[in-house]
């Protein structure tokens, strides 16, 4: 399907280029014949058939021996975008004290060493620090590498900004982080800089929703270092280390079929093989006059392993990775070892060997897998939790660093919201009367903060604090945008305040101002209705609508709880809280205004209520404990025992007689599988008005929580503030929340896999291994992205996270989430620090606030209630003041869509590609089996979407918009248990109606003018 057609004037396909930046194959090398072009360049890495499709396989792989063992040696380096120094100290190598590493300087001693050698191999993988490194090279020298990329020398493999972490990051921020790495590659390098294979060796499990991501982004195979050590050992006896994984359970298979392999040694070389700076091994000496002559030896060692290593695999080829952490920077010594390798291993062949060992890249080793024509063991599940021994899983960096976790999923909602204005707004938008603001810092931010160290909350604390200044300043830049943006689309340039620590009543614009005026604008394409709360110091106001009706608004006491932790940074009294609604994709304008004489505010009655609801939902307390005791849905009359309480696990200090391993940023292992109660009963206090009710429940100086029940609201709401843990005691804390329903649920618990399909998880059960379960809690904790639900025949209890969390269900009928963890010692996983978070404002220990929202249904509808809900909480609205009066042309309402987007229908990216092109993804946000309403076909026309925006041209990209979808051809593979899927082409009812089936993203270039 080649489209791009316009108003009444059909494009040529060939056109699609036009303003756009995406290079087509054809205008770089079409074929293998193509000789000259740009600087002299010969040599093409693509293969075009004689049918003249183009195969994405390279043609620069040096040859292989079919009746011998091939080990392809893959010469790379693995460069954290921040862990134990920041990126930027990464890429200078500065503070080599901390630890060795520069990146700049691998770059260059790695091109140089290539040159002196066409038969030398390299991959690079971040193109965070690619990027930097290509900026400051010489255009002879970009030449140069440019020469090295298109002969196949240098190959990008991933490619995305960073290497994401798989449990803790969010599908929206993935596909973005992974676009604009591979957007650069390819419009610096043209198709021969695509990345062909996804290579995530670090990374602490493996999510299906990345497989999937993959899958959709083109990829031909992935390849990874850290699995379970029982699914290894598992997997190396059945010759299953190399599988093909379908990754979603509705998208039509092959879409999400992934080729994945298992890398033989984490990502290092084999023991004895390093021949970096940073490592020991002996060098090969190899003339013979000399006494320490030991070319023999290291022949004899080199062939032992292969030979061992390739028991484990399949075909007669095998890998290795020959590089690790930061190698590199003084490539010579690698080369000139690995070319000796090569030369004398090579040369036992006279002598009868069957080993043949060349330089290789990870698609020369795939496009040899994918010759074999094998078929491959069939995988559905994940890779969660990782363990790499008895009592080291790594499920304790599934909830590490909780606030940056929370900074993190806010940050995202802001960037969308800052693309989003940026179209809708026009060039205004970047320049206007706000001054200059871009989109491009904060992109840049995010993209660093999904790096595997990053928002996994595993790096060094000043590392983590870079990340949040670095999130903070991409933040001040989208906030000048966002400013000019709505000052165009409302016509009144009054100055907008922004006030970002709402969730702590601080803004000192509303605690002061007797008339102000509230934007807010909804970033999700259907209307949403969203409570406010804003800190104020008056007793009684007015608030009204866009149209100047008013709005019920109540005034409530700021809590004590609240008043700890925004400490002196915020002195409002009472809080103002209303419900807003606003348009899809645009906002409305609310005006409030300080009342001289009103009733007096709501106040906070000392007793425990045995209940507060609303229209939608009943909440019942224990008048002894005060604690939750039931939740009833009202409309579907179904009704549940729900108790929640809040405990901690002791944390491991590793004096332990089973192992001596502790608890720490990366691994969860509490001393006991019991968890201590932090109160059995809660002080309460109640605050019942007729825009909210609240039970503010007290468990200890460092755990409270509000029960909240908004007005119009279908979830119920737990605000939890927990912090400083205490440590006095020496001993680390790691605190859960326990919700215990009489749901019977089989020890069966559900998770989302980066905030998108759901996976089944079962207590002390792999779905494809014999598990031998030595944790009982953290060998039982998964990643919990956005949300985790439990459910019988008839009850659906589905909790939504704010952030990414790990949790369990160790009990029938029980879920339990980790909120906060506070760990005196480090667990020996590299990082070196424990994890004790303090800050400026919190010296005595960081103190963490967040929100899960309960909802209840019936499991056949519970996704229609909780997909729209925890889109709400990732993109929740953004709110902009402005103080006194408005002018009176001001539009107080706007919206970017003509109409509401289907209910299965989620706009994951609206954002500015080029002058007049912009990205749009629209997703089908529910799975083929969840909804009877929504898990449906949807049709959308694109030329309809937009109300100021004229669309002209329509091309459809793969998922990381580096590659036309019809141009994206992959490998295909065969499952063992399965038939090979046929590939299915749907066809859209017109080129601009374009039809999403359950789960699927689709990718489109708009050609676009504003109206
Ligand atoms: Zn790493």
């Amino acid at each position: 399907m080649r489209v791009f057609f316009g108003l009444g004037k059909e494009f040529r396909s060939g056109d699609r280029l036009q303003g756009t930046r995406l290079r087509r194959d054809s205008s770089y090398c079409s074929d293998t014949l193509w000789l000259g072009g740009v600087g002299g360049i010969r040599q093409c890495c693509l293969r075009v058939s004689a049918e003249g499709t183009k195969l994405p396989q390279p043609t620069s792989c040096h040859a292989t021996k079919p009746n011998m063992l091939n080990v392809h040696l893959v010469p790379h380096t693995h460069d954290d975008v921040g862990w134990l120094k920041t990126v930027d100290q990464y890429f200078y190598g500065d503070r080599n004290n901390i630890q060795h590493a520069g990146v700049q300087y691998i770059l260059d001693s790695v091109v140089d060493q290539l040159l002196k050698n066409p038969d030398r191999r390299f991959i690079y993988v971040e193109t965070a620090f690619f990027y930097r490194w290509w900026k400051q090279q010489s255009s002879s020298a970009q030449r140069t590498v440019k020469q090295l990329v298109n002969e196949g020398r240098l190959e990008f493999v991933n490619g995305g900004w960073c290497m994401s972490d798989e449990a803790t990051t969010h599908y929206s921020a993935v596909i973005d982080q992974m676009t604009m790495g591979l957007r650069f590659l390819n419009e610096t390098f043209g198709p021969c800089g695509r990345p062909r294979v996804a290579w995530h060796i670090d990374p602490f499990g493996h999510a299906r929703e990345h497989a999937s991501v993959f899958a959709q982004m083109g990829y031909d195979g992935f390849f990874f270092g850290r699995l379970d050590y029982q699914d290894r050992a598992r997997r190396m006896v059945e010759k299953e280390q190399e599988l093909l994984w379908r990754a979603s359970d509705s998208l039509t298979p092959p879409m999400a079929d992934l080729f994945t392999g298992i890398l033989p040694n984490g990502y290092n070389p084999p023991e004895g093989f390093c021949w970096d700076q940073l490592c020991d091994d002996p060098p090969i000496r190899d003339d013979p006059d000399l006494e320490d002559y030991n070319v023999d030896d290291v022949v004899k060692r080199f062939l032992a392993i292969a030979n061992s290593q390739a028991l484990a695999y399949k075909t007669n080829h095998i890998i290795m990775t020959m590089g690790s952490d930061f190698q590199y920077e003084n490539a010579n010594l690698w080369y000139k070892n690995l070319d000796k390798l090569i030369h004398y291993v090579n040369a036992q062949q006279a002598n009868g060997s069957k080993v043949n060992v060349l330089y290789s890249t990870p698609s020369c080793y795939l496009q040899e897998l994918h010759r074999a024509n094998l078929t491959w063991a069939l995988k559905t599940d994940d890779f969660f939790p990782y363990a790499d021994d008895a009592h080291d899983f790594w499920t304790g960096y599934f909830t590490s660093r909780p606030a940056l976790k929370r900074y993190e999923r806010i940050s995202n909602g802001n960037l969308q919201i800052c693309n989003q204005l940026e179209v809708l707004g026009g060039p205004v938008s970047r320049k206007g009367p706000f001054g200059e603001g871009d989109s491009q810092t904060m992109k840049k931010a995010m993209a660093v903060a999904q790096h595997h160290d990053a928002v996994s909350g595993t790096e060094k604390q000043h590392v983590a604090n870079d990340y949040a200044r670095r999130l903070a300043n991409g933040w001040q830049h989208c906030q000048v945008l966002v400013s000019n943006s709505l000052a165009a689309l409302s016509g009144s340039s009054a100055e907008r305040i922004y006030c970002d620590n709402l969730n702590i009543s601080v803004c000192p614009l509303t605690e002061s101002s007797k008339k102000f005026s509230v934007n807010v604008y909804n970033p999700l394409a259907r209307p949403v209705t969203w409570p406010v709360r804003l800190p104020v110091n008056g007793t009684a106001y007015t608030v009204s609508d866009a149209r100047g009706e008013s709005v019920d608004c109540r005034v409530v006491p700021v809590s004590r709880a609240t008043r700890g932790v925004r400490r002196n940074r915020g002195f409002a009294v009472n809080e103002l809280v209303f419900q807003v609604q606003a348009p899809p994709l645009g906002y409305s304008t609310y005006s409030v205004s300080l009342l001289r004489d009103g009733p007096p505010p709501a106040s906070a009655q000392h007793r425990t209520p045995t209940v507060i609801q609303n229209k939608f939902l009943q909440v019942t307390f224990d008048p002894d404990t005060g604690l939750l005791s039931s939740l009833s849905n009202l409309e579907t009359k179904q009704s549940i025992k729900l108790t929640q309480n809040f405990y901690w696990y002791n944390a491991s200090d590793g004096n332990n007689l089973e192992s001596a391993q502790p608890s720490g940023a990366y691994i969860f292992r509490p001393n006991s599988s019991e968890p201590f109660v932090i109160s059995q009963t809660a002080e309460t206090e109640t605050v019942q008005t007729s825009a909210v009710q609240e039970v503010r429940q007290r468990f200890s100086p460092w755990v409270s929580q509000v029960v909240r029940l908004y007005t119009d609201s279908r979830a119920l709401e737990l605000e939890w503030t927990v912090g400083p843990l205490p440590i006095h005691d020496n001993l680390g804390k790691e605190v859960i929340t326990r919700l215990d329903t009489s749901i019977r649920t089989s020890e069966i618990f559900y998770t989302d896999s980066n905030g998108r399909e759901v996976l089944q998880r079962k207590k002390d059960f792999r779905p494809t291994w014999h598990l031998k379960q030595s944790e009982p809690i953290a060998g039982n904790y998964y990643p919990i992205n956005s949300r985790a639900f439990i459910k019988d025949d008839v009850d659906q209890l589905t909790v939504v996270t704010d952030r990414s969390q790990g949790g369990g269900s160790i009990h029938n009928g029980s879920l339990e989430i980790m909120l906060h963890r506070r760990l005196l010692y480090d667990d020996v996983r590299g990082v070196g620090e424990p994890l004790n978070e303090t800050s400026g404002v919190f010296p005595e220990g960081l103190v963490v606030r967040g929100r899960l929202l309960l909802s209840l249904d019936r499991p056949p509808a519970a996704a229609d209630a909780h997909r729209p809900l925890a889109q709400g909480v990732v993109l929740q609205p953004l709110l902009t003041f402005t103080n006194g009066d408005l002018s009176p042309n001001t539009r107080l309402e706007f919206s970017g869509l003509q109409a509401a987007l289907p209910s299965a229908v989620h706009l994951l990216t609206l954002t500015q590609w080029d002058k007049d092109s912009v990205l749009l993804r629209l997703e089908h946000q529910f799975q083929s089996w969840e909804s009877k309403v929504n898990s449906q076909p949807v049709t959308v026309n694109l030329q309809k979407l937009f109300s100021t925006l004229e669309v002209l041209g329509v091309s459809e990209l793969n998922l990381s918009a580096n590659q036309w979808k019809d141009e994206m051809i992959r490998f295909d593979w065969t499952p063992q248990t399965d038939k090979k899927p046929p590939l299915k082409m749907s066809k859209d009812p017109s080129t601009w109606e374009v039809t999403l089936r359950p789960m699927e993203i689709r990718t489109f270039l708009l050609k676009v003018s504003l109206r």
